[in-house]
């Protein structure tokens, strides 16, 4: 086998319960989650600051993750305490030099043929990799309307992140990037904007930011809920609203929220500019005020950053 492959795992990973060199983490090619997709997965960033890796939201993360097998209705269950341990031996492991990124995963290596839930078991692994900025920050984003749309939660639960699931994501920024754009938007079924191909949106429309409705199949992204307190914190007004493809295109400023591209704004959508092209006024408060989390400067910080030294 040639190999091109992309490799960006770091040396060490958390397999079967136990820390093990990443390159011997193997599972076999008829397991259930390489068939079928049969995966439910995080994704954390590690901040490194002097000697220790800051990771933010861990138990947000693990919530999430654990909600998602409930929401599969798959038979697994960890202990928070025994996934924060695995987080920290792996940054002990690993001793990353850069910001980083934790991709916790519950997976099914049964060798089960029909794609049913009920009867293989599952495990959880977890492996890191080195992530500095996931998307161009020094401009604004080119976004385009994906003519994919999102699943609805009718189809696939759309808050569990689910391995199989994110061929709708990688469909709708393949697309986007052929056409020259940075990142797709996709819409629901009525036509209504629900999210980035792997990051919430936000609109800031004739001054006020609304926030597509939580259960309007999107993934109820950590950012965005972190996002959500910062606007309560600072008292600027939001709400909760449909947002369609022309309120978008007269938007004052549109946001894309997530861990691995963080806060980022749209320079253009469609190719219709969008305010003056400039970071705008929500976007920089916001950023400003998730750095001080970050930074250990926001009452929040204590309680959503987890400090592993290295
Ligand atoms: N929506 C989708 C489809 C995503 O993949 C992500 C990234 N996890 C998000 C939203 C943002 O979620 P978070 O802020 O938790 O990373």
């Amino acid at each position: 086998m040639s190999d091109t492959r992309k490799k960006t795992m770091m040396p060490f990973a958390f397999f079967e319960d136990k820390i093990i060199e990443s390159e011997k983490a193997k599972i076999s090619i008829a397991a259930h989650s390489v068939q079928y997709g049969t995966t439910c997965f995080s994704g954390m960033r590690g901040y490194l600051r002097g000697n220790e890796i800051r990771v933010f939201r861990v138990y947000d993360h693990y919530e999430r993750l654990i909600n998602a097998a409930k929401i599969l209705g798959w038979d697994y269950q960890m202990e928070f305490e025994k996934f924060k341990k695995a987080i920290e031996a792996l940054v002990k492991a690993n001793k990353p030099k850069t910001d980083c990124y934790f991709r916790p995963f519950i997976y099914s290596e049964d060798e089960e043929l029909t794609p049913k839930f009920k009867g293989i078991s599952y495990d959880m692994a977890i492996y890191m990799i080195p992530l500095g900025d996931y998307l161009d920050t020094t401009r604004g984003l080119r976004l385009m309307v994906s003519s994919w749309r999102k699943f609805p939660d009718s189809s696939i639960p759309t808050k569990a992140k689910a391995g199989g699931s994110y061929l709708n994501s990688s469909l709708a920024r393949t697309e986007a990037i052929r056409y020259g754009y940075d990142e797709a938007l996709v819409m629901d079924d009525n036509w209504n904007i629900v999210e980035g191909s792997a990051e919430n949106f936000i609109a800031v429309y004739r001054g006020e930011v609304i926030i597509p409705q939580i259960g309007s199949s999107m993934l109820e992204g950590i950012t965005m809920r972190t996002v959500i307190d910062i606007l309560k914190d600072q008292k600027i007004p939001f709400r909760f609203e449909k947002i369609d493809r022309s309120m978008l295109y007269t938007c004052d400023e549109i946001l894309l929220t997530g861990t691995g591209a963080q806060i980022l704004f749209a320079e253009s959508v469609d190719d219709r500019l969008i305010g003056n092209k400039s970071m705008g006024k929500i976007c920089k408060i916001l950023k400003e005020e998730f750095a001080k989390i970050i930074e250990m400067q926001s009452p929040k910080s204590k309680e959503w950053i987890t400090k592993v030294s290295i």
